[in-house]
């Protein structure tokens, strides 16, 4: 069972998908516009988001950026809109999935499922097995011993660079924001700015060589580690 917000403004639309996924098992909520949207994640904390594009006032990827900034929870973006490039902005700001309108509620409900257990996946990785080496082509990290190396090679990276790759290859495809990642490498005294993680984040890629590119930017939100781009 998992905490589903739906956000869509066409309420016969969410009311359909919200009694499907009931029906799953899962605890639904409804949001109708960006604002209520932005409130029911703080309050709520769902595990996963519906986020339609197409919205009144705040749009759908207004709203994926707000989220963005506080929240690691997946979100799949609904749109009528089937450009390839409006997918790759969606993309950009942050959403993990996409499904273009009219969609099936069958091939929705198995997408959120995919999401789900990426989700699962990504916090058991992060709890239980977070000691196990991990390898994405030629860079190796070894959480426990606190190092990383590059094709044989030990990294010589600072304490935070280290953290901040830790948690990045520990979460492949989520998406950190420039606040999340100040806040958690430098703590919630720390009155620096959004700066600091772009020039610790310059640093960490200079070390990586070749395979710097896999730590993507996410525009206008922050960063994410994409293990496919580690692979050359
Ligand atoms: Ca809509």
């Amino acid at each position: 069972m998992a905490r589903i917000l739906i956000v869509e403004d066409e309420a016969a639309l969410s009311d359909l998908v919200r009694s499907h996924l009931e029906k799953e098992g899962h605890a639904v909520e409804q949001a109708f516009d960006g604002r209520q949207a932005l409130a029911a994640a703080d309050r709520a904390r769902p595990d996963l988001v519906i986020l339609d594009w197409m919205l009144p006032g705040l749009d759908g990827l207004e709203v994926c950026q707000e989220l963005r900034r506080k929240h690691l929870m997946p979100i799949l973006m609904l749109t009528a809109r089937g450009e390839v490039a409006d997918r790759v902005t969606g993309l950009q700001v942050g959403a993990d999935d996409y499904l273009g309108k009219p969609f099936s509620i069958v091939e929705l409900a198995a997408r959120v499922a995919s999401l789900l257990r990426r989700v699962a996946l990504d916090s058991a990785a992060a709890s239980s097995d977070s000691t196990q080496p991990l390898a994405f082509g030629p860079l190796v990290l070894d959480p426990a011993g606190h190092r990383a190396t590059l094709a044989g090679s030990a990294l010589d990276l600072s304490k935070r660079e280290m953290d901040l790759l830790e948690l990045l290859l520990q979460h492949p495809g989520r998406t950190f924001s420039r606040e999340f990642l100040l806040e958690r490498l430098w703590g919630s005294d720390f009155d620096g700015l959004d700066r600091a993680v772009d020039t610790q984040m310059v640093r960490l890629r200079r070390k990586l060589g070749d395979v710097g590119g896999c730590i993507e930017t996410v525009w206008g939100i922050g960063y994410r580690f994409r293990p496919e781009l580690a692979q050359t």
